[in-house]
């Protein structure tokens, strides 16, 4: 079954209208220091409010513990949304009490007001379910819809993510149906050829994404710190690389995998070793047979693919009609380390197709090297969620909305 889009929920105009978004923007000393979260909400705030719906934003922010603390206090977050839609919003100093009451009961139509961060109840994210229950209960009192938009959270069975779409009419926004729309056509039917392109610091965080997209895709790029361990595993040495040798037998199972089913598995011929982990360390080029081989020895360490292996990367990403692409090729955070990133980040920018780039940290690459949202197919926002989705796992947060995958 299809996921319940905005349209099923009929005419909202004058109706309370509850939107769950992932406002978990990051913060240094109360100030917002990337508003990306709170822009990818706009298009179903917007809609809603051209519909004269009356609309209560909630989400989480941090880990406050099941308590209010004001370092989590989502107060910013409504001050900069107001900032982005060019009117005010109201913001209600708790979550489900009088103010939250209130503050929902006198909204006219088109307005917007923003609850108190959902977890400083402990009900948000209680395992008991009947606590969980009893927090969406309260939640719900203040609406007559659901409008669920935090992709970031559908993977977890939370109140104001699970039960509250239960409980109320409840419907996707538009974030989350384009994130399926994506992420469903990187599993179901891509074009082809289809490249996925992993990098990263561990194999292990990434088994269930290889696992899963392995037999379904035609390329399988491998860069980053875990490809130390698929390089290790066919017998080269990687000096002080990051190294799961724990991994070896998975990943002799993946390459085994790929060349049975025919699916092109590309490593590095080539990597950047450096003398130490550090942004002003000493480096060069050595190739994958040679890792060791450099003034260095065996204490050397591979902090980013070398310009070789960007050149075989970019050739199979810019010649595939469907890429999808998680996790830095090396270490960007340090600039003398971050030219395999930018070189795969820029051949993804080039693909005649659908591209994708997934994984927190590389979203937050290619937009600290310079590179725009607009130049690739989509960027996901929600990290964990995005993963598990294409782990082919199901999310609670979807399916409560009519997802069967
Ligand atoms: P994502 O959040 O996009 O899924 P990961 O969390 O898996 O990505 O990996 C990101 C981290 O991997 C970055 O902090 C980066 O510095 C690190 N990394 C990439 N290549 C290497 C490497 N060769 N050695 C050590 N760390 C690396
Ligand atoms: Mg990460």
């Amino acid at each position: 079954m299809a996921l319940r889009t905005l349209a099923s929920l009929g005419s909202l105009a004058g109706k309370r209208v509850i939107v769950r978004v992932d406002f978990n923007v990051p913060l240094k000393e109360g100030v917002i220091t990337d508003d990306g979260r709170i822009r990818a909400a706009l298009p179903t705030l917007n809609y809603l409010i051209n519909q004269g719906a009356r609309i209560i934003a909630c989400s989480h922010l941090g880990r406050p513990d099941g308590a209010p603390d004001p370092k989590y206090s989502l107060e910013p977050v409504a001050q900069r949304l107001s900032e982005l839609l060019g009117k005010r919003v109201a913001f209600a100093g708790d979550t489900v009490g009088d103010a939250a009451q209130s503050t929902a009961a006198g909204l006219a139509d088109g307005e917007v007001a923003v609850i108190e961060n959902l977890r400083f109840d402990p009900g948000e994210t209680a395992k008991d379910e009947g606590e969980r229950r009893a927090f969406a209960e309260q939640l719900a009192a203040l609406g007559e819809a659901l409008v669920s938009d935090g992709f970031g959270v559908v993977h977890r069975k939370q109140a104001s993510v699970y039960e509250l779409a239960e409980i109320l009419p409840s419907a996707a926004g538009f974030l989350i149906e384009k994130e399926v729309d994506v992420l469903d056509r990187l599993t179901e039917n891509p074009e082809r050829p289809y490249a996925v392109v992993l990098g990263g610091s561990k194999v292990s965080d990434k088994l269930g994404v290889i696992e899963h997209l392995l037999p379904r895709a035609n390329k399988i790029l491998v860069g980053g710190g875990m490809a130390y361990t698929f390089l290790a595993a066919q017998g080269f040495k990687v000096g002080k690389s990051l190294l799961e040798a724990d991994q070896f037998d998975t990943v002799k199972g993946y390459i085994a995998k790929a060349d049975e089913l025919g699916v092109e598995l590309i490593l590095p011929v080539d990597s950047v070793m450096a003398s130490a982990f550090s942004a002003d360390a000493d480096h060069v080029v050595a190739q994958a047979d040679a890792l060791e081989d450099t003034p260095y020895g065996p204490e050397g360490m591979g902090l980013d693919i070398g310009p070789a292996t960007e050149r075989i990367f970019a050739d199979a990403i810019t010649s595939s009609r469907t890429v999808f692409w998680n996790g830095p090729m090396g270490v960007f955070e340090m600039p003398a380390f971050a030219s395999g990133t930018k070189a795969v980040a820029q051949a993804l920018t080039e693909v005649n197709g659908l591209s994708v780039v997934g994984g927190g940290d590389s979203a937050a690459a290619v937009r600290q090297l310079g590179f725009t949202d607009d130049q690739f197919g989509h960027i996901s926002t929600g990290g964990g969620a995005s993963l598990e989705f294409l782990e082919g796992k199901k999310l609670p947060g979807l399916e409560v909305l009519g997802w069967e995958g």
